[in-house]
């Protein structure tokens, strides 16, 4: 930056070789001579001497004094805007006037020497005399002496003072555009510094001014966002752009920069905001935004943590996954969970799991809760096959299928108004493999309009299908190894432990709601004998038969468990004691009924004696159970093969 100061000379805004030319021009007109001296005394230019100065007074040492003094004398006299005259010591005159610019003196302009009228030629004869001069030259220099009246040369030397100060007042204000261009050259200079600069970092940058007019955004904003400076040209819009959800919007981000000014106005540390910001193509990005005031302009840098975000997202849906699994959750409801939550990475994307049929060659609904029903009926038991959609030409390869744009797509020919009309433009499908390689299922992406998968997007969906082949495996392995921690391996019933588990569920259900509920308890008569006759592996059959012969009888909603070496228990919802009653009986003579063949025969029928006592204000399943017991045991008291009633209600 150059500032314009007031150093400059006369020689720095005229062109003094000009200038000379211009007053050569006016001596050979009017023989006048002229001289320019700068304010430090350096002769700038000279034209014409007179020869009465040059040839003899400047010559002799006494009258070249005399010169000297009296220019001396009228360089004292100087006053800006006045024309100095004076008469020289050496009879001739001089006229000064000082070169003035915005008060500062540049330098003095001379005229002379002249003469103002006819010489007095004996002042000169006798001063020639005086100081040893040839007296007829001397007499010839002075009559070659221009004689110009005074209030000529004054109006001349006004029109050159005039004409010089206009030059270098112009050349002064050239100077100052010179300068000044070279200023605005240097800020330029420096301003494209600073956005090379802001566009090189890895942070989002804009800046607004403080009517809220979005002034500046850094490449790295465009590269995150895809705004460009004209699709935001406000703070206003660039928050509905980027907060298009008028809930958060309102409740989060403005109350937020509320506080930001309230910290800013008490010179405390701004809040941050960590949030999701919508990007130009509709997808989001988790962003943490700073503000921070620069002068009159409000800084704002975003910082991208979507990455971070994402694996903290995908460790969660993981975990979530797993405890769903391990909680025995059903295969749809942890399938779902895991589309909603790919889902949720990319607010424009529609994902659905199909699943391979035992077969391996069909495709399955597995979850799909963005897509239409109708699509996803019409999808349900697809044979899979080169050119089926994306989904059925990735489980038929075990590769992914990527088709960025369904509608001119040979897989999708067939599907393609199925497609339009569920609004589908693109699908990338990626096989599930179990841990042995086979084929699982397939995760589909989904996109409304013709897509392209990125880096990332590929990650997502390896990610997902990925995630739900865990699913899928561990699932199937808890019907291999919970099944046998909770149901009975000879008759396939609820265990002990189990059935309690399921009981107190119900009871507690039907202690908040008051629904009827009853438990019936069963006890095989004389089975000791059975086996002591027919040996334990006939025992078991009989077992097995009482286990077929409930499950027959019972509902879906009832509970059947084996609570002991041949005691029954059923947890009957919805049933108040007469009823259980009436299915106890129901039981008793079915069992009777139960034929069992030997190879020497049917074995004799066997029979169970049954306690049966309502739910009621029982606070525990160990108490009801108790209860229906107490009924049984006077059922064996009694003669076996009956029912009892709890006393309770008898
Ligand atoms: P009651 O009518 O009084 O109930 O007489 P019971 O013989 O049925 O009763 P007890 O308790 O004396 O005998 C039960 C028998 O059930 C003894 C046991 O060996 C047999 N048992 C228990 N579990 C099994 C099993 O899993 N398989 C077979 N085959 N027998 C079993
Ligand atoms: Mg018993
Ligand atoms: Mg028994």
């Amino acid at each position: 930056m150059i500032n314009i100061d007031n150093n400059h000379k006369f020689s720095d805004l005229v062109d003094v070789a000009a200038f000379e030319r211009l007053m050569e021009s006016l001596y050979k007109a009017t023989g006048i001579p002229y001289g320019l001296v700068a304010e430090d005394g350096e002769l700038l230019s000279q034209i014409g001497w007179t020869n009465a100065c040059a040839l003899f007074h400047r010559v002799n040492p006494q009258t070249n004094q005399q010169c000297q003094e009296s220019n001396i004398e009228l360089m004292q006299s100087l006053h800006e805007g006045e024309v100095a005259c004076a008469k020289c010591k050496n009879g001739l005159i001089d006229y000064a006037t000082p070169l003035v610019i915005e008060g500062r003196r540049l330098a003095t302009l001379f005229l002379g020497q002249v003469l103002s009228e006819a010489p007095d030629m004996e002042f000169f004869a006798q001063r020639s005399c005086e100081f040893g001069y040839d007296e007829a030259a001397y007499m010839e220099a002075i009559r070659a002496v221009p004689i110009v009246a005074k209030e000529q040369m004054e109006a001349l030397m006004d029109c050159m003072v005039g004409m010089a100060e206009m030059l270098a007042s112009s050349g002064l204000a050239q100077l100052r555009e010179r300068i000044m261009e070279h200023n605005l050259n240097k800020s330029t200079e420096k301003r494209v510094q600073l956005e090379d600069l802001l566009d090189s970092s890895p942070i989002g940058i804009g800046w607004s001014n403080l009517n809220g007019k979005i002034e500046y955004i850094n490449h790295q904003f465009t590269n995150l966002f895809g705004y460009l400076l004209e699709d935001i040209p406000t703070i206003d819009i660039w928050y509905l752009k980027a907060y298009p959800d008028t809930n958060y919007r309102e409740n989060i981000v403005i109350p937020w920069y509320k506080s930001v000014i309230v910290a800013y106005e008490k010179g405390m540390i701004p809040p941050e905001l960590e949030g999701n910001i919508t990007c130009k193509d509709g997808t989001e990005r988790h962003i943490v935004v700073r503000i921070s005031w620069v002068g009159d302009k409000r800084l704002v840098s975003f910082s991208d943590m979507t990455a971070h975000w994402r694996s903290e997202r995908r460790n969660h849906a993981h975990d979530v996954m797993l405890e769903m699994v391990a909680k025995g959750k059903p295969l749809n409801e942890i399938l779902n969970a895991i589309v909603q939550a790919i889902e949720a990475e990319d607010s424009t994307s529609l994902c659905s799991i199909l699943l391979l049929d035992k077969e391996g060659k069909h495709l399955l609904s597995g979850a799909a809760p963005s897509l239409p029903d109708f699509y996803n009926d019409a999808i349900d038991g697809v044979e899979i096959g080169m050119g089926v959609g994306s989904c059925g030409t990735a489980a038929y390869l075990g590769e992914r299928v990527v088709v960025e744009d369904i509608m001119n797509h040979a897989y999708w020919q067939p599907y393609a108004p199925l497609a339009a009309q569920a609004s589908l433009g693109a699908c990338w499908s990626e096989p599930i493999i179990a841990s042995n390689g086979h084929v699982l299922g397939t995760f589909a992406i989904y996109h409304r309009k013709p897509t392209k998968p990125e880096a990332s997007d590929i990650e997502r969906i390896k990610f997902a299908a990925n995630l739900a082949a865990i699913a899928i495996e561990n699932r199937n392995v808890r019907t291999e190894l919970e099944h046998r921690a909770y149901s009975d391996y000879l008759t396939g019933l609820a265990n002990r432990r189990s059935f309690i588990e399921q009981a107190e569920l119900e009871l507690a259900r039907h202690n908040r709601y008051g629904d009827d509920l009853s438990m019936i308890m069963f006890d095989i008569d004389h089975f000791k004998w059975i086996n002591d006759d027919y040996g334990h592996s006939v025992g078991d059959l009989v077992l097995q038969k009482i286990a077929d012969i409930c499950r027959a009888t019972l509902r879906e909603i009832d509970i059947i468990g084996r609570i002991g070496g041949e005691e029954f228990a059923i947890l009957l919802p919805q049933t108040d004691a007469l009823e259980a009653k009436h299915v106890a009986e129901r039981l008793r003579i079915a069992f009777s009924q139960g034929e069992i063949p030997l190879s020497e025969g049917l074995l004799p029928s066997f029979t169970a004696s049954f306690g049966v006592s309502p739910a009621d204000d029982i606070a525990s399943i160990d108490k009801l159970l108790n209860q229906a017991d107490d009924a049984l045991y006077e059922a064996k008291e009694s003669g076996r093969n009956r029912v009892c009633m709890a006393h309770k209600v008898q």
